[in-house]
């Protein structure tokens, strides 16, 4: 069914009787044309792209919890393309033009918020960085505005301008990045994929791959073996999980993430501010809790939850920035076990093995990425190569030494 305002006044006058299911909760078939693993954003936004661009309807997205279970509904929210290198800044920006159409082509509210995100500066050297961002940026199509010290002071007075350690400089503005309903976005997709025929099979794990000939075939589930001419994982943080059992080896660590909100306060912060000294971020909620992030925990693990020595790195980051914080109380604090890369870009390739595509290595910002990472890895798992958007975000770059290192700091998955 159509989602307009004629459906919501013909269920208003019928007692709200004549709504469907935004999606079949589907049984597995025996084998389909494409297999995805993970139902998160980018799975069920590559099956949602396999039909509509591709027409390939003989889809099947698997997902061993419930939809939106992993990090997809745990995320910040946070959308922007304010990146700097060639291989990722195309990526990222035609990402934002997606999520511009987004609701109108899902015909489906997913809360996308274009509220401004602000990066804050604190030294000299930074802002030549951000000059130098925001010109890479601009070259690519998106916006992008340096601001001084006064125009940080316009939008948000209240910031510790003047901190003796991390004065605030300055600051890069994309008035177009901003923050997108996580779970919407889940909802969204799915049911756009279902409408075009793609099952949607909850609580079904992968535990292993069906091999024929070297070849991946299908995959081995706990509701029994699904084979499948083509297999494209997009399981984040459980991708060298499953490609163990491969014996395939990646350039990926798992590490948990945290984020905290706090209890509900009267408007404070209408956009996403980002300290620029260290992991924090902060941005209000539509219900008034302040959503703030930080660095990754300092270990690897599969585990979704994390401990408290980040909760106190990220408590002092906040209290830098913003000192009335310190009279806000935390609500809740949660974890997702993010796929952190060598260089801090993704993956989105075709692997040595026939019949396996990977959707990986998203780090601490593969939320943004959602539509986007849909859209390419439906293209290369229907065309068998990559497109021009995701054709240097290649597994093999670790091998060649084509790494796209957005931050220039090596492979050290908490700086990315
Ligand atoms: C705390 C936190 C804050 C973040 N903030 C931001 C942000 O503000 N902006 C941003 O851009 N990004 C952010 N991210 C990153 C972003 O959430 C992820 O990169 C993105 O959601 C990854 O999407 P996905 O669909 O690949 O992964 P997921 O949503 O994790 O989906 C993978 C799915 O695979 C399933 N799965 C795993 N193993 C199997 C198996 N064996 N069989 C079947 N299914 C399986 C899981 O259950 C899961 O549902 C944040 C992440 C976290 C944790």
């Amino acid at each position: 069914m159509r989602y307009s305002v004629f459906s919501l006044l013909a269920n208003a006058l019928t007692g709200q009787k004549g709504w469907k299911p935004a999606w079949r909760d589907a049984a597995p078939k025996p084998a389909y044309d494409v297999i995805v693993v993970g139902g998160g954003g980018h799975g069920l936004a590559t099956a949602y792209y396999l039909a509509k661009e591709h027409g390939i309807r003989n889809v099947a997205v698997i997902e061993k919890g419930w939809i939106g279970s992993g990090n997809a509904g745990r995320n910040t929210t946070i959308i922007r393309s304010n990146y700097l290198l060639p291989g990722n800044e195309p990526f990222y920006e035609w990402s934002m033009k997606l999520w511009e159409g987004l609701e109108q082509d899902l015909n489906y509210n997913a809360m996308v918020s274009q509220r401004g995100v602000l990066n804050l500066c604190h030294t000299d050297a930074q802002r030549d960085a951000y000059a130098r961002r925001g010109n890479a940026m601009r070259l690519n199509g998106a916006d992008a505005e340096l601001l001084d010290q006064d125009g940080v002071r316009a939008m948000y007075p209240f910031l510790d301008f003047e901190n003796a350690r991390f004065p605030i400089k300055g600051g890069l503005l994309q008035r177009r990045g901003g923050t997108a309903r996580h779970d919407a976005v889940v909802w969204g997709y799915a049911r756009g994929a279902d409408r075009l025929g793609v099952d949607i099979v909850q609580n079904c794990e992968v535990t292993g791959f069906i091999r024929e000939n070297g070849a991946v075939v299908g995959v081995e589930t706990t509701r029994g073996p699904i084979r499948a001419k083509k297999v494209g994982l997009a399981v984040a943080g459980s991708t060298s999980r499953l490609t163990s059992k491969l014996d395939m080896r990646l350039p990926i660590e798992s590490h948990v993430l945290q984020a905290f909100v706090s209890e509900g306060l009267k408007p404070l912060i209408d956009g996403v501010i980002t300290f620029g000294a260290g992991h924090f971020y902060v941005s209000q909620s539509d219900k008034g809790g302040l959503v703030f992030g930080g660095d990754i925990d300092g270990y690897n693990s599969y585990a979704q939850r994390g401990n408290l020595p980040v909760v106190e790195d990220v408590a002092e980051s906040a209290m830098a920035l913003i000192p009335r914080l310190g009279r806000v109380r935390m609500l809740r604090s949660w974890g997702g076990v993010m796929d952190m890369s060598m260089d801090g870009t993704p993956i989105i390739d075709l692997t040595p093995i026939p019949g396996l595509y990977l959707n990986t290595g998203w780090c601490y910002g593969g939320f943004k990425a959602t539509p986007a990472s849909g859209w390419c890895f439906a293209w290369t798992l229907a065309k068998d190569a990559p497109h021009a958007l995701n054709a240097a975000m290649r597994l093999d770059r670790f091998r060649t030494g084509h790494i796209i290192d957005e931050k220039g700091v090596g492979a050290q998955p908490n700086l990315h």
